[in-house]
């Protein structure tokens, strides 16, 4: 295979990551969007396969190990896939953001080791300059998203003991500043690289790295953890690019740049739908004193109904608005719901979807729970284009959702101050389904429960939503 035609490979593969991401950006095209991804990435895998034969002048060896590679790796991934639930889809995206750079520490050492073996320097010769400075930074960043990657599973998945996977902040004095010097030293060990190859020096870039990365993530809290997610996408693109030119791989520079820009505008996005400054999210541990937690407001008495209650109240409503939370998908309640919705339709209630951006555990769940649903997109409705309309609204019932709702938001002190709420508080008449009086995500005790026009529905999602659609008459 000629050099020319990998070029033009690489090239059709990078425009089908291109049209993946375009695709991606709306439910309409998502599944346009996954075919030009998986497309674009067999192009690329084929290639760089052949790519590899060709430097090995033909000798099979090296191919049988990415051979290997590839279907071990893509064997575990098959069934990682096949078997995680949607709900989980966050630990999944933040474990394989691990190895992203995990793999990127990896590729950086093997070629400080052996700069030959990749085409880097001739045998025995010094790495050029240039090189060194991208292996170092590689690693770096490479090492900074693995342990971070970590620590954003271990809080993702809320099921560890271990005090730093914890939801909550871990915050001491001096953190910043010693993040800060950690930061500087990063950069002093990788100029001593770049100056004189030194082997401690670039394993001390890899510890100040994984270092790094814990001390970013740990005082985040759990209410942020959307756009750590996201940034340490950018980052695992950033560290996959930063190796692309250490290898002089245009496939690997496009594709992590590719990451690396979408998951820094998706971050960019984020802090604006939670009203947060970037650095702040990044420095964490904002706010976190003054939080009412739910434990502390457990004792106080609600409204509660039943199902047939709430679906009494729903019929003789002209308008209701649905906001659908990180509950439903548990509970995987979006078909019965859609059928709620129907049902109320055809007896001439308006009925719509509010979409909080952060709602559920990854950007968009929302939208492809309901979509899995078929529900209509006109009747799904982003944040800032529903907001108003809460105020005119005879029932907002909100289904697993408890965050996005929270007029906490609206309090200085509170963690989660200043993040834009869905304004269900403002509905006329408030419905809310979750099993039990617990807190959501961030850990926050919820007024709206509280409030006089407020009516809880205790209960799995599922079953109170299909007791709903038996009682609509
Ligand atoms: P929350 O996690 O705040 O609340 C969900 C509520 O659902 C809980 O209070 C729970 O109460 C209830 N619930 C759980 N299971 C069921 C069930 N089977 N049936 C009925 N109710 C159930 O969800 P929101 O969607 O309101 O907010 C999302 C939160 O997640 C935000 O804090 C956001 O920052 C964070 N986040 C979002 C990410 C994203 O990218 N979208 C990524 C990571 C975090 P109970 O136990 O009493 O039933």
């Amino acid at each position: 295979m000629s050099m020319n035609l990998v070029t033009l490979l690489y090239l059709i593969a990078s425009v089908c990551f291109i049209q993946a991401l375009k695709g991606l950006s709306h439910p309409t095209t998502s599944i346009r969007g996954n075919v030009f991804g998986m497309a674009g990435m067999t192009i690329a895998v084929l290639t760089t396969g052949a790519l590899i034969l060709k430097l090995a002048g033909g000798q099979a060896l090296g191919l049988g190990y990415v051979l290997g590679g590839l279907v071990v790796g893509g064997g575990i991934g098959t069934v990682m896939a096949q078997r995680v639930e949607m709900t989980k889809m966050p630990e999944l995206v933040a474990f394989m953001h691990s190895m992203i750079g995990l793999a990127a520490v990896c590729i950086a050492v093997a070629a400080v080791v052996e700069p030959h073996a990749f085409g880097i320097a001739p045998r025995y010769q010094p790495i050029p300059g240039g090189n060194r400075i991208e292996l170092a930074l590689g690693c770096f960043i490479g090492a900074v998203t693995f342990s971070g990657s970590v620590i954003a599973f271990g809080k993702l998945s809320g099921k560890y003991k271990f005090r730093l996977f914890q939801g909550a902040p871990v915050t001491f004095a001096g953190q910043h500043w010693l993040n800060l010097v950690l930061g500087l030293a990063a950069v002093f060990f990788i100029f001593g690289f770049w100056h004189s190859q030194s082997s401690m020096d670039f394993l001390l870039v890899a510890l100040l790295g994984f270092v790094l990365g814990v001390l970013l993530i740990i005082p985040i809290g759990g209410a942020d953890m959307p756009v750590v997610v996201s940034m340490l996408n950018s980052y695992s693109g950033w560290a996959a690019a930063g190796i692309g030119f250490s290898l002089n791989n245009s496939m690997l520079i496009i594709a992590g740049s590719l990451v690396g820009s979408s998951g820094a505008i998706l971050s960019y996005i984020m802090c604006k739908a939670m009203n947060r400054s970037f650095f702040n999210v990044i420095l964490g541990g904002f706010g976190a004193e003054g939080a009412t937690t739910a434990g502390a407001a457990q004792q106080r008495n609600v409204k509660s109904g039943s199902a047939d209650d709430a679906a009494f109240i729903l019929g003789n409503a002209e308008s209701v608005i649905i906001v659908p939370g990180y509950g439903l998908a548990v509970a995987r309640a979006q078909h019965a719901v859609k059928e709620l919705a129907q049902k109320l339709i055809e007896k001439g209630v308006t009925v719509r979807y509010a979409i909080h951006p952060v709602a559920g555990r990854m950007p968009g769940h929302m939208n492809v729970l309901l979509a899995e649903a078929e529900v209509p997109y006109d009747q799904v409705h982003e944040m800032e284009d529903i907001n108003a309309e809460f105020g005119q609204t005879d029932v907002a019932i909100i289904l697993g959702a408890n965050d996005v709702v929270n007029p906490a938001a609206l309090q200085k002190g509170s963690p989660i101050f200043g993040m834009p709420i869905l304004e269900a508080y403002k509905a006329r008449t408030v419905i809310v389904n979750k099993r039990s009086m617990a807190a959501g995500y961030a850990g926050l005790d919820n007024e709206l429960f509280y409030m006089d026009k407020t009516m809880m529905v205790f209960g799995d999602a599922k079953k109170v939503v299909e007791d709903m659609v038996k009682a609509v008459e």
